[in-house]
C-alpha cells in the first residue's frame, strides 16, 4: 500500500477523520493516547472500496459474511475500559473481523492475540496487519469461545461478538488483576460487561457498562 492510499483523500481525508475524533470526545472518550491512535489509523482500509467513503462515520459497517466492523465509539469505549489502569502487556481479542480493533490495540499494548472463526475474514485482516507493518499481532483461525490457551494468561481479553453468558474459559485465561470486556446477551438485549480478576484469586468484580449491539458469538469454524 502506498502512502497516499493510507493517507486517504476526500471523504477519507484527515479533516474527515478529525470530525470523528471530535465526535468520540463529545461522547465522553477522554484517553488522549486512544484518541491519538484513532487519529492516525486509516479505518477506510478495513472496508471494501465501495464503503470506504463512509469509514469515518461513527457507525458500524458491513464487512461481509453477515459481520460488521464495530462503531468507532464502541471500539474506543471498550479500549478505554481495557486500558483504564494503564498500559497492558498481553491482550486477547475474540473476533478479529476486519482487524480494526486489533490494529487500534496493537498501537497501545505490547502484544495482541486475536482469533476469528471465519477464514476469509481472517485472511484479509492478516493482509492488513502486514501492510500496516504491525508485527505485534498474532492471529489465528479458531473458536474464541474457549479463549486461546497457548498464549494465556492475558492481562486483558476483549470479545467483539456477544456471548450468551460469560465463558468460564475466558475468566480462567486472565492474569492476576486481568480484565475481561465482553458483550453479553441475545439480539437487542445486550449489555457490555466488565469483569476484573481480584489479584490472583478466583474472584471477579463485575460491572455492567451500557447497552450494546454486537453480532453473536458463534461456535465452530467457517472456511
Ligand atoms: N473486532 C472486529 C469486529 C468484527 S464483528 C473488527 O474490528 O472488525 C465480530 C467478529 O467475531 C466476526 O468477524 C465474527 O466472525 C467473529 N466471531 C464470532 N464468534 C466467534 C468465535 N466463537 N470465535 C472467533 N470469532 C468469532
Amino acid at each position: 500500500m502506498n502512502s497516499s492510499e493510507l493517507a486517504g483523500i476526500g471523504m477519507t481525508s484527515q479533516r474527515t477523520r478529525e470530525r470523528l475524533i471530535q465526535r468520540l470526545k463529545d461522547q465522553g472518550i477522554t484517553n488522549q493516547r486512544i484518541l491519538d491512535v484513532f487519529r492516525v489509523t486509516p479505518r477506510h482500509i478495513f472496508l471494501d472500496e465501495a464503503l470506504s467513503h463512509r469509514a469515518y462515520e461513527d457507525t458500524a459497517l458491513p464487512i461481509g459474511f453477515s459481520q460488521t466492523l464495530s462503531q468507532p465509539y464502541i471500539v474506543a469505549k471498550m479500549t478505554e475500559i481495557l486500558l483504564a489502569e494503564g498500559p497492558l502487556k498481553k491482550v486477547l481479542e475474540i473476533g478479529t473481523g476486519s482487524g480494526f480493533q486489533a490494529t487500534i490495540l496493537a498501537q497501545l499494548v505490547d502484544s495482541v492475540y486475536s482469533v476469528e472463526r471465519i477464514e476469509p475474514l481472517l485472511v484479509k485482516a492478516k493482509e492488513r496487519f502486514r501492510k500496516l507493518s504491525l508485527h505485534n499481532i498474532t492471529a489465528e483461525l479458531s473458536d474464541g469461545s474457549f479463549g486461546w490457551k497457548k498464549h494465556a494468561p492475558y492481562n486483558g481479553i476483549i470479545a467483539t461478538a456477544a456471548a450468551q453468558g460469560v465463558p468460564d474459559e475466558l475468566l480462567h485465561q486472565l492474569a492476576p488483576d486481568g480484565i475481561l470486556v465482553i458483550p453479553v446477551g441475545v439480539g437487542d438485549e445486550q449489555d457490555l460487561r466488565v469483569l476484573r480478576r481480584v489479584g490472583d484469586s478466583s474472584e471477579f468484580e463485575e460491572e455492567v457498562v451500557e447497552r450494546v449491539k454486537f453480532v453473536p458469538l458463534l461456535g465452530g469454524l467457517s472456511r
